[in-house]
């Protein structure tokens, strides 16, 4: 598999979206690999799907629900501090970069956004969607019934055990229909929290896509944190 796509997000021809595999190789700078390697998985990638790859926008992820709003000052060279981008500027394309942590992709087919997101397990206990639909409707007037979500492939519930530890932060967060267990064994189900999100934010059940994909599950096709810590990042990238 070269790319994994989105049925919903490839009804509309002026989107260009795609969530990248081992193919595409490592996309992230911050993993131990080398600069200029690096640079040239994204020229790759960047000739593969029609854009220039200095106008690529990526972030410096740091597992918060910052969204940001792109700027002229955001380029390749210059990724924000953040771990969501938005988007009505065309020929930008915006990057998520995830190994197990879920890559979203949002698109309001009316007003012409988009919108890219990280979501972790703290990316799904602050609530980075409501965040960013909240800029959808407030900063680009979007009506929520418009609003398209596509989640890429990431970690399963059944790869996801979690500690005692975080199982009370779950408890406390009113998060338990996430949680299944197996003897003493606990799991957490990140895809349920988020699609939780998505119903209380108003988004209509047609215009959301989960891939049923684990990447950990399939860590030959895709990166894997929890199956190897020294790994790269692969991506869920959209462009108007
Ligand atoms: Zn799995």
């Amino acid at each position: 598999m070269k790319f994994y796509q989105s049925k919903l997000l490839n009804n509309y021809s002026k989107l260009t979206h795609a969530f990248t595999c081992k193919e595409s190789n490592n996309l992230a700078f911050h993993v131990n690999d080398i600069k200029k390697n690096v640079i040239q998985n994204h020229k790759h990638l960047a000739k593969e799907l029609n854009y220039d790859y200095k106008t690529l926008v990526h972030m410096k992820q740091i597992h918060s629900n910052i969204v940001k709003i792109i700027d002229e000052n955001d380029n390749f060279d210059n990724p924000p501090t953040c771990d969501a981008l938005i988007t009505n500027k065309k020929k930008t394309p915006l990057m998520v970069m995830v190994a197990d942590c879920s890559p979203l992709l949002f698109f309001d087919p009316k007003q012409n956004v988009i919108a890219t997101a990280h979501a972790g397990r703290a990316g799904a206990f602050e609530n980075i969607i409501q965040n960013v639909i909240l800029s959808f409707i407030h900063d680009f007037h979007s009506d929520i019934k418009d609003i398209i979500v596509s989640i890429g492939p990431a970690i399963c519930q059944n790869c996801y055990e979690i500690n005692n530890e975080i199982y009370q932060e779950v408890k406390e967060r009113k998060l338990d229909f996430a949680v299944s267990k197996k003897g003493k064994k606990i799991y957490l189900d990140i895809r349920k929290i988020l699609l939780k999100q998505l119903h209380v934010m108003g988004i209509k059940e047609k215009n959301i896509e989960i891939s049923e994909i684990c990447n950990c599950c399939h860590a030959d096709t895709f990166y894997s944190y929890r199956k190897n810590n020294n790994t790269g990042r692969f991506a869920g990238i959209i462009m108007l």
